[in-house]
């Protein structure tokens, strides 16, 4: 299956077609990087501010979704991947599960296939999702429940990223900072990318953690 993650095939992004303020690029967002409140608690983790300049760039048309409010609502318990990641699930290797053990496996899959549904209806043409999110992670993601002591994480993608993926539509993370800048430079001339940004999958911690990959590649 060809790789339709950002930051592991670059040339995704000299791909899209040129943008502009008629006609801006659809790119679908995880709702809590907009500041929507729904996250497991109602809030938006604190990432409503994150993205804020990309987000007011003309040749960017924002849409938004939350594959877990969709089917299990908010407040709800925290669902994370035991046994795989997102792509696992799909094939039925690995389950979501909450911290009290409960399956959420169907309700996870429902929320994933809903966005999908939207991002269809409205052609968007890219997703910036949440990383870490056992629905909208995209680089690294936890390894079992996170609400435990130890918390572990995997090299990998969440339910609603793999079901994107698996539909082509390419997918990149609020951390993947590199994309994000060459991103920026087509949709603002002049923009000049730090060449220092790094993707999540290159940053030392995950490096030294995961055995993630220095390059661009996976
Ligand atoms: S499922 Fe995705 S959009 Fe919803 S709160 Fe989690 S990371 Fe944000």
């Amino acid at each position: 299956m060809p790789e339709f993650r950002v930051p592991h095939n670059p040339a995704l992004i000299a791909d899209l077609r040129p943008p502009h303020r008629e006609d801006p690029w659809r790119i679908l967002f995880s709702g809590c990087l907009l500041g929507r409140g729904c996250g497991i608690d109602g809030s938006d983790y604190g990432m409503g501010g994150v993205l804020a300049e990309f987000l007011a760039l003309p040749g960017v048309r924002v849409l938004g979704f939350c594959p877990e409010d969709h089917t299990l609502g908010t407040p709800r318990n925290m669902p994370d991947i035991h046994g795989g990641d997102g792509r696992a699930v799909l094939e039925g290797r690995a389950r979501v599960r909450d911290e009290h053990g409960n399956d959420l496996t169907r309700a996870m899959i429902d929320g994933a296939e809903a966005m999908l549904a939207y991002a269809r209806a409205e052609k968007a043409e890219l997703a910036i999702l949440t990383d870490m999110s056992g629905a909208c992670g995209s680089q690294v993601i936890s390894d079992g429940c996170r609400l435990v002591e130890e918390r572990r994480y995997q090299l990998g993608v969440g339910v609603a990223t793999a079901t994107l993926l698996r539909a082509g539509l390419p997918v990149l993370s609020q951390r993947d900072h590199r994309s994000l800048g060459l991103l920026r430079a087509r949709l603002e001339p002049g923009y000049q990318p730090d060449p220092e940004a790094r993707d999540h999958h290159q940053h030392p911690w995950v490096l030294a953690h995961l055995g993630g990959t220095s390059g661009a590649e996976s």
